[in-house]
Parts: structure tokens; C-alpha cells; sequence
């Protein structure tokens, strides 16, 4: 009695890489009781303030707009560096809630 083989999936999305020291990072890998963090991923850009005025009669409601999308993409080791956490919390990035 043999075991099914089963079918080998391979991921085609391009390889990400650390933004700092440039190594490759993986894919977060989720087992049943933990996980092992791939990369820390920072969702960012060049932001302006905008006003939006919804009625004649209303104030204009001022708004930061983000005008481009930045992903830095950090290794897990670089995000342990003082410098990486320095420039996250700046970023005003979730570098504290992990
Ligand atoms: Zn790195």
C-alpha cells in the first residue's frame, strides 16, 4: 500500500525583497499552533492635505490623501535594527503593535 502523491504548487508571484539589505523574503508561513513571520510589509507613500467640501452650507473638511503607494518591505532581521524601527515609527507605521 502506497500514499497518494500529492500535487507540488508552486508560487509564481515574484520574489519580494528586503528594501534595506535587499535579501529575499518569504511568504509568512502559518502553521497550526504558530507562525513564522516572512517579512514585515509598510504600506506608505508621499501624502498632501486636500480639502473636501460636501455642501454649500458646510465648512470644508481637510484630509491627508496618500498620492502614491510605497511598500518597504523589511527582512525580519532588519526590522530588529534601531534605525529600521526608527524610520517605521516615523512612517507613523505600526512598528510598536506587533
Ligand atoms: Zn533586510
Amino acid at each position: 500500500m502506497s500514499l497518494p502523491v500529492g500535487r507540488i504548487e508552486i508560487d509564481e508571484a515574484p520574489a519580494r525583497r528586503c528594501s534595506r539589505c535587499g535579501a529575499a523574503v518569504e511568504e509568512t508561513r502559518h502553521t497550526r499552533t504558530d507562525y513564522v513571520v516572512g517579512y514585515y510589509l509598510l504600506h506608505t507613500g508621499p501624502i498632501a492635505e486636500a480639502t473636501v467640501r460636501r455642501g454649500d452650507d458646510e465648512a470644508p473638511t481637510s484630509y491627508l490623501r496618500l498620492l502614491d503607494v510605497v511598500e518597504v518591505v523589511s527582512c525580519p532581521r532588519c526590522f530588529g535594527e534601531p534605525e529600521v524601527q526608527r524610520s517605521w515609527a516615523a512612517f507613523g507605521g505600526a512598528a510598536g503593535g506587533f
